[in-house]
């Protein structure tokens, strides 16, 4: 092994971190310093350096795309695959245990894991079915209780014996809620945490088991774990584990999940004598980004403090967009990637982000129209779109007949006449019985409590379930959702759905037939799972971390939150203003806000070339047009990092504060206003160049030392010239 390239590539702090012979590391640094360079350096360091079985390795990191990144980094540095590593996501990791110990973890060896869509339309069943009403007790909010309260490590015994009436009612829906899922083997997001460190508490031969295996622990992201992992971190290190951790506190992002930034300080008391290196170069931005990321971030109090600073040189200022409203900016975003792309750029290196899902429709449109390739993250993801749950439902159901949760999504999907009348009969009897949906239709039929049509449907139902599941059982695993889908009705119901939404369900049924064919020959280092269940669960664990063809070269479009830990060269961040971004529901809230500055921090600090920021003065959202100013985070920005720009036009003007600048509510054209044309130049405007000749100009961008003009020349020979130079003369 060659160490120097695990070395010569570092910095002395980063250097200093990787080869560290303290026990326990805390590396603190703000965004871009290479921090989770310096956590996949320190395990090839431990594995050639200090000789460190790959088995007795754990590194954790926040999502499963940076778990693969971690994974193929390493294994570049090592020069080979590094088995029996165990690198993935809390959750990832949890559910491993899981399967592994389902029988100590009291689950049934099938048991599944549902996303939050489920978990919601679970805990509406349950609320319905408690007679609580949905207005006063709403499902959602129900849902952010028992999350939370599973975050925390809490059971609803735990909270038992209160004398708020609200609060024990809340508790009662947990209560209700754990019931149905252990009933029907159903984990949500947050029981996977606890469920698993829970399996620790309550067999210590397996938590001693871990404790050996595992001499190195190294966690990515720290500043975002919530109680319940920290607690495994300790527990897992509390006999002989050396622990690693990498964190930014100004990055911490998920608070309202329940995140604790202030675990980086319990780490530093409980892991004693943790060294704490600080790296304060920045490798990935611009000076322009990192001042405005450094200025903004300036605001919030109470932080750790640092210093960043690069080595490269000036590059483009900032741009920032006013755009009329949400499709003017779409538009506008559509248009500057295109630019980008016919001078050569790739479209996988420019990313959108947004602060909802719901403000990436307007901006696919665009897309759509300007025949875009683009891949989006989180929102309608794959296995989130409507007819991909459906056909999953129908396979979870054939899997586990107990999952109530894709019984209800397909008891009448394709129609089959069953009524809600029925439906609810049935999830009153399966209460009062305290058995699953598909154990009381048994017994209702048994009894002969349903009768006539109601009761035909459901056996009819029962039956294609069952012959289904007898038939498919030795077939591979696309071959099974092949028939599946097609015996089910689904794909007879979305094919007579007429239109192009109709075609794109058909084809991504197609593709889901597709995606299941990797599985079949796929070996599995614990044969615990046969190939549908592991499917199914890396559908639910995977969704929306691009598991669509990665192939094509497209624009990345995600949330703000999903772009964590990632860099891309050139970044747009739409939506900037008050009540999108800061959100609406921060707006009164200190806490709040400076978590969405810190939101803020984290998007300016993807950028490594170019950032365009956009604000729309109108906007529809939600059904609603509302009339918006731009946001304070803007503000905040130093103006000698901005330029603001139009679509087709270049602003002489620097951008004014919305406090001074008297025209800020003006509506103005966002089409080529010449007067505030710098250099004079205009669409279609007649030009002559010494070499090139005579030419019209197609397209403007940048402002002062920057400021570019397109002009066409005879022979459609199409240039992009710089006019501090470029030497053209208007004609
Ligand atoms: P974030 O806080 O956003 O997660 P980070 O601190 O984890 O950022 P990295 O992603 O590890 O930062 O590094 C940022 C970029 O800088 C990467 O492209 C990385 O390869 C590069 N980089 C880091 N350190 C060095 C170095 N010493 N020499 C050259 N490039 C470096
Ligand atoms: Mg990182």
């Amino acid at each position: 092994m060659d160490y120097s390239k695990l070395i010569n590539t570092l910095n002395e702090k980063q250097r200093t971190a990787v080869t560290s012979s303290a026990d326990h590391i805390l590396v603190l640094a703000g965004a871009g310093s290479g921090k989770t360079r310096v956590l996949v350096h320190r395990i090839a360091w431990l594995l050639s350096v200090e000789h460190v079985s790959p088995y007795s390795i754990l590194s954790v990191t926040f999502t499963n795309k940076a778990a693969a990144e971690m994974r193929h980094r390493v294994s570049a540095l090592m020069g080979s695959m590094q088995d029996g590593m165990w690198t993935g996501t809390f959750h990832g990791l949890a559910h491993r245990l899981l399967r592994m110990h389902y029988l100590e973890a009291n689950l049934p060896k099938d048991f599944q894991i549902i996303d939050n869509d489920d978990q919601l339309r679970l805990l509406k069943k349950i609320i319905k079915s408690l007679n609580l009403d949905e207005k006063r007790w709403a499902p959602r909010q129900a849902m952010w209780y028992i999350n939370h309260k599973k975050d925390q490590g809490h059971r609803p015994q735990h909270t038992k014996n209160h004398s708020n009436f609200i609060e024990n009612t809340w508790r009662d829906i947990y209560q209700s809620y754990q019931e149905a899922t252990d009933r029907a083997g159903l984990v949500d997001f947050s029981e996977l945490l606890l469920r698993a460190y829970e399996l620790w508490l309550n067999h210590t031969n397996i938590l001693d088991h871990y404790q050996q295996r595992w001499s190195h622990i190294l966690v990515d992201e720290f500043q975002d774990t919530n109680t319940v992992q920290y607690a495994w971190i300790r527990a897992l290190a509390e006999k002989r584990a050396k622990v690693m951790i990498v964190g930014d506190d100004d990055q911490s992002i998920y608070g309202w999940r329940g995140a604790q930034v202030g675990n980086i300080q319990s780490f530093l008391k409980d892991f004693e004598g943790a060294e704490t290196v600080r790296l304060e170069q920045n490798y990935r931005s611009t000076p322009h980004i990192l001042t405005a990321a450094n200025t903004l971030i300036a605001n919030n109090e109470g932080r750790m403090g640092k210093n960043l600073w690069t080595a490269q040189k000036e590059g483009e200022p900032i741009s920032l967009y006013h755009a009329f409203n949400e499709l003017d900016e779409a538009r506008f975003v559509a248009h500057q990637i295109k630019k980008w792309h016919e001078k050569g750029g790739q479209l996988k290196d420019c990313a959108i982000l947004y602060r909802s899902n719901a403000q990436s429709r307007v901006l696919e449109e665009a897309f759509l129209q300007g025949n875009i390739p683009h891949r989006i993250y989180g929102g309608h993801r794959f296995f989130e779109r409507q007819e991909i749950k459906d056909a999953l439902a129908y396979l979870r159901l054939i899997s586990n007949r107990h999952d109530d949760a894709s019984f209800e999504r397909v008891i009448n999907t394709p129609a089959r006449g069953i009524g809600e009348r029925t439906l609810s009969v049935l999830r009153q009897a399966a209460r009062d019985r305290e058995k699953t949906l598909w154990e009381t239709i048994q017994i209702l039929l048994h009894e002969k409590i349903l009768a006539g049509r109601a009761a035909s449907g459901l056996r009819r139902f029962i039956e294609l379930i069952d012959s289904l599941a007898y038939e498919t059982s030795e077939m591979p695993l696309h071959l099974q959702t092949d028939r599946v889908i097609k015996d089910s009705g689904l794909w007879l119901m979305y094919q007579e759905e007429k239109g192009e939404r109709a075609q794109g369900r058909i084809e991504n049924l197609e593709e889901l037939v597709n995606a299941t064919q990797q599985y079949d020959y796929r070996q599995y280092e614990d044969d615990t799972l046969s190939p549908l269940q592991a499917f199914l669960s890396d559908a639910v664990l995977e969704a929306g971390e691009g598991q669509a063809d990665a192939s094509q070269d497209s624009v990345q479009m995600m949330t703000l939150h999903s772009a964590k830990g990632l860099e891309f060269f050139k970044i747009f961040i739409v939506g900037m203003e008050e009540g999108m971004f800061p959100s609406k529901m921060a707006l009164n809230e200190s806490g709040r806000l400076e978590e969405e500055r810190r939101l803020a921090y984290v998007g300016l600090t993807r950028a490594m070339k170019e950032l365009t920021l956009s604000y729309a003065e109108r906007r529809r959202l939600y059904g609603e047009e509302v009339r918006n100013i731009p946001s304070r985070f803007i503000d905040e920005l130093p103006k000698d990092c901005i330029q603001q720009v139009r679509l087709g036009s270049i602003i002489s003007q620097p951008f004014h504060s919305r406090f001074t600048d008297k025209s800020k509510y003006k509506i103005h054209s966002h089409q080529n206003e010449s007067n505030e044309n710098e250099g004079h130049f205009s669409l279609d405007q007649r030009v002559r160049h010494p070499k090139f000749g005579e030419g019209t100009v197609k397209d403007l961008e940048g402002s002062g030392q920057h400021a570019r003009v397109q002009v066409a020349f005879s022979g459609n020979q199409l240039k992009w010239l710089v006019v501090a130079y470029a030497r053209l003369e208007i004609i």
